[in-house]
């Protein structure tokens, strides 16, 4: 590809800084120009790949001096084309990758601090190192790393008890759009010093600096692991089961995953691996984990003989070992695959009152067969914090093509309904580019007005990932 004449400057100039494996054309990682489901497509002068944090700021200073633009990547599993975009100019992509240490591990303070390009799993390992727990976990934790998981407030299966990444994370180090570097790794749980830039850049996605290193909370490790599948007759039941359960088990519970029938009907579709944990499997299940000191597994199970009694589940297995535990947990992730072997029409990553779900659910699902009955719903999600995967696929054997003219209008009634029942139509994988239109439709004006004023202040330039989250 040829570079116009600013972009083959800056280029030679980086290229002569950071060192021949610092820069790289778009061909040598064509990756990194798309999103993990393929909906969005980028392009790019080229890609930065700093291995320090001088070499981050120097890149950025050297971005806004040429008024190019800049835009951060980790992973590259975010899910709303966040990193890609085919406006001109062709922007830089700037690679954390080879910002990969985990600078330390403390377990006296329960903090490590890793850079940007840590892949979440490992960070997990390293905590586990010295037998504490960091407990963001989400599908893609093998790839995504902790620079995207904060730049976009990742949630994942144990938000419920834990938090979102922003909930787990003690201080960040940055570069902000000027090429300033902003250090700011404290590990402490009070300081109250002025603003706090750190929650600014979590969830900002590129738009207001480079994350280039977190120092994260790490908790203790259970001492036991409780897990089980349960068949509950209904949302309305399974969020009654969570609100009977708490009580009787403590605050133990880290995950509460509601899974329709729809998805494991998908796992057969597309050809995966689908051990039944139940037989017959029900419409709605829950998988539910506890995690805490030795006994809380005889807990959970008492509690649910008296759900079972309840009426509020009508079958369960409770895992017996890891291995066991392992493979529910499998059937949860190789969900969101099959899902995508299948081929959404519409996905919808939302967020309700959790009291509110099962009528946000049962008015969803109303409406879109009256829109038309032929389109399979796949629901599925994070119940104990009100989040739900809401995905919407064309009728077995027909493309999403055939029907590609329905998109808008099932993605505007679904969101529709989301707003109305107080939610937020962006729950955990933030506004990206898929989203905003609806951050515009759907989002308050003076927090619209107050995020065009930081983004003015702190990048007058706009070269910070300029189109995602705001025009
Ligand atoms: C199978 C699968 C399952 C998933 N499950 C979940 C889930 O349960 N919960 C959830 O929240 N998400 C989930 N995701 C979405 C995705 O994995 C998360 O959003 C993740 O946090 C993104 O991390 P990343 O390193 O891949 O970020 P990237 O995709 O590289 O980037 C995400 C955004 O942040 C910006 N960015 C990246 N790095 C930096 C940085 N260092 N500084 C500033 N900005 C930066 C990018 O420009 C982009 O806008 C899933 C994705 C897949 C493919």
């Amino acid at each position: 590809m040829s570079l116009n004449p600013a972009s083959a400057a800056l280029l030679d100039g980086l290229r002569e800084r950071l060192g021949p494996n610092g820069a790289r054309t778009p061909e040598d990682e064509p990756g990194l120009f798309r999103e993990d489901r393929d909906r969005y497509r980028g392009h790019g002068a080229f890609v930065a790949r700093p291995a320090s944090t001088a070499e981050v700021a120097e890149v950025v200073r050297r971005c806004a001096e040429a008024r190019t633009p800049l835009i951060p990547v980790s992973g590259g599993t975010g899910l709303v084309g966040g990193h890609v975009t085919m406006a001109e100019p062709a922007p830089v992509l700037l690679s954390l990758q080879r910002m990969n240490r985990i600078r330390a591990v403390d377990a006296a303070d329960n903090a490590l601090i890793a850079e940007a390009g840590v892949i979440l799993k490992d960070v997990q390992d390293a905590a586990a190192g010295v037998d504490r727990l960091f407990p963001l976990s989400l599908a893609s934790e093998g790839s995504c790393r902790i620079g995207g998981n904060l730049s976009s407030n990742a949630g994942g299966v144990n938000t419920l008890r834990y938090g979102n990444a922003r909930d787990l994370c003690l201080g960040v180090e940055a570069v902000l759009p000027d090429g300033t570097v902003f250090n700011g790794l404290k590990r402490l749980r009070k300081d109250n010093m002025g603003y706090d830039l750190r929650h600014l850049l979590i969830g900002a996605e590129g738009t207001l600096g480079v994350i280039t290193a977190a120092a994260l909370k790490l908790f203790p490790r259970p001492a036991e692991t409780a897990t089980a599948w349960l068949a509950v007759p209904s949302p309305q039941a399974a969020v009654d089961l969570l609100h009977f359960l708490r009580p009787r088990v403590g605050d133990v519970i880290s995950a509460f995953e509601l899974i329709d029938v729809v998805g494991f009907d998908f796992l057969a579709e597309t050809g995966m691996p689908k051990p039944a944990p139940l037989d017959p499997m029900p419409k709605w299940s829950v998988l539910v984990e506890c995690g805490g000191r030795a006994g809380v597994g005889e807990a959970l199970e008492s509690a649910l003989e008296a759900a079972f009694e309840a009426g509020l589940a009508t079958d369960g297995a409770v895992a017996q070992s890891a291995q066991q535990r392992d493979a529910l947990w499998t059937i949860r992730e190789t969900i969101p695959l099959a899902n995508r072997a299948v081929g959404a029409l519409s996905n919808h990553d939302i967020s309700v009152p959790v009291a509110r779900l099962p009528e946000f659910i049962d008015k969803a699902t109303a409406a879109l067969n009256r829109l038309d009955p032929t389109l399979r719903i796949n629901c599925f999600g994070h119940v104990g914090d009100g989040n739900l995967h809401y995905n919407v696929y064309p009728p077995r054997g027909r493309d999403k093509a055939a029907l590609g003219n329905r998109r808008d209008e099932v993605k505007r009634l679904v969101h529709d309904l989301v707003h109305e029942t107080e939610g937020s139509v962006g729950a955990e994988h933030g506004v990206g580019r898929a989203k905003v239109d609806d951050l515009e439709r759907y989002g308050d004006a003076g927090l619209l007005a107050a995020m065009r004023a930081l983004k003015a202040a702190l990048d007058p330039a706009g070269i910070m990932n300029p189109g995602a989250v705001l025009r």
